[in-house]
């Protein structure tokens, strides 16, 4: 069970693994609302996803239509993403998890959106947007 929160402990949740489609995305929305260089994210089934305490702050953005972010409004930490049109995934944003995991990220994707000071620097495969079922 993969245990996560937020930076001022308000937010507490836990997911089922494993974790899938495990990315580093560096798309600009995700640079914005991370506030680093990328973001590492990874999909778990929303069945399998509890939320322990906090509800009342989180607060989701809509960054694309049907796209929600959410976030603690206390603390401002990403927690995760979630799609209306994909309801049994929610999406983690991985820098929130305090248990650590043998998953490892499988690719670099929206690399066409990386800027110029970013450099990737490992061997993964790099997509300019997002493969089948990646995001
Ligand atoms: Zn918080
Ligand atoms: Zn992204």
């Amino acid at each position: 069970m993969l245990k996560g929160s937020c930076l001022c402990g308000a937010v507490r949740f836990v997911a089922e693994g494993p974790l899938k489609l495990m990315a580093c995305c560096h798309c600009v929305q995700c640079r914005k609302a991370s506030g680093a260089e990328f973001a590492s994210n990874a999909t778990v089934k929303a069945c399998g996803f509890q939320l322990l305490a906090g509800e009342s702050a989180l607060k989701e953005y809509e960054s694309s239509p049907g796209n929600f972010r959410v976030f603690c409004h206390e603390c401002g930490s990403p927690l995760y993403a979630r799609s209306a049109s994909h309801p049994a995934y929610v999406r983690l944003r991985l820098g929130c998890l305090d248990t650590e995991f043998d998953e490892r990220p499988l690719c670099h994707i929206f690399v066409s959106e990386k800027p110029n000071w970013s450099k990737v620097s490992d061997d993964l495969p790099t997509f300019d947007t997002v493969p089948e079922k990646t995001g």
